[in-house]
């Protein structure tokens, strides 16, 4: 059984957990370096891309994070750390991947919208609700990432090796397809 982590420094992890746990899958808070060693891949979730990384910093989690080859997923914020460039800012991150991205693109907060979207995930398209919370923007895409679901020709989700980051959130619904999608990308990963 695989062991999935949670940054639980900022953000909304509790429903990321809740997600996993509806899964049957075993989930941890990940806060100190000898939690995200126990675990066999991890979710960065969404909050405050530059808090979260203030307190990846403080805990002492930077160098480990940097180099983590384990299968890793961010959402919103946490796709903002993942990413290699962030457009006109220079915060903390941990430029996992190939990715540029623009924070707060599609507004404030009063402009956070849900929308029916099509995930291409296994070969298969699925429709999913996606929520968008403040939401940053993919603006580039290196040659080794995939996008696997658009919303209005943006990239919304995106995938590179065993890297993945969606501007939207999938923790807040009650489907759980992205969260199985990356529970999937950890079992192939450890059956390698
Ligand atoms: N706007 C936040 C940031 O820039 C991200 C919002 C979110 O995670 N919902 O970090």
């Amino acid at each position: 059984m695989v062991k999935v982590g949670v940054l639980a420094l900022q953000g909304d992890f509790r429903e990321h957990i809740w997600r996993l746990k509806a899964l049957n899958v075993d989930a941890f808070e990940v806060r100190k370096i000898d939690e995200l060693d126990a675990v066999d891949g991890l979710i960065i979730p969404g909050g405050e891309s530059t808090t979260i990384g203030k307190l990846i910093r403080r805990n002492g989690l930077t160098d480990l994070l940097r180099r983590y080859h384990k299968p890793i997923w961010g959402t919103c914020a946490g796709a903002i750390l993942l990413a290699k460039d962030i457009e006109d800012s220079d915060q903390f991150k941990l430029g996992l991947m190939n990715i540029t991205i623009r924070r707060n693109d599609y507004g404030r907060q009063i402009d956070s919208f849900s929308q029916d979207i099509e995930l291409n995930i296994n070969d298969q398209r699925t429709s999913f609700n996606a929520i968008f919370i403040r939401a940053p923007r993919i603006t580039k895409l290196g040659e080794s990432v995939k996008s696997l679901a658009e919303c209005n020709g943006d990239a919304v989700m995106v995938i590179e090796k065993n890297r993945l980051a969606t501007t939207f959130h999938p923790e807040l619904t009650d489907m759980n397809t992205v969260h199985k999608f990356f529970v999937e990308l950890i079992v192939k990963q450890q059956n390698h």
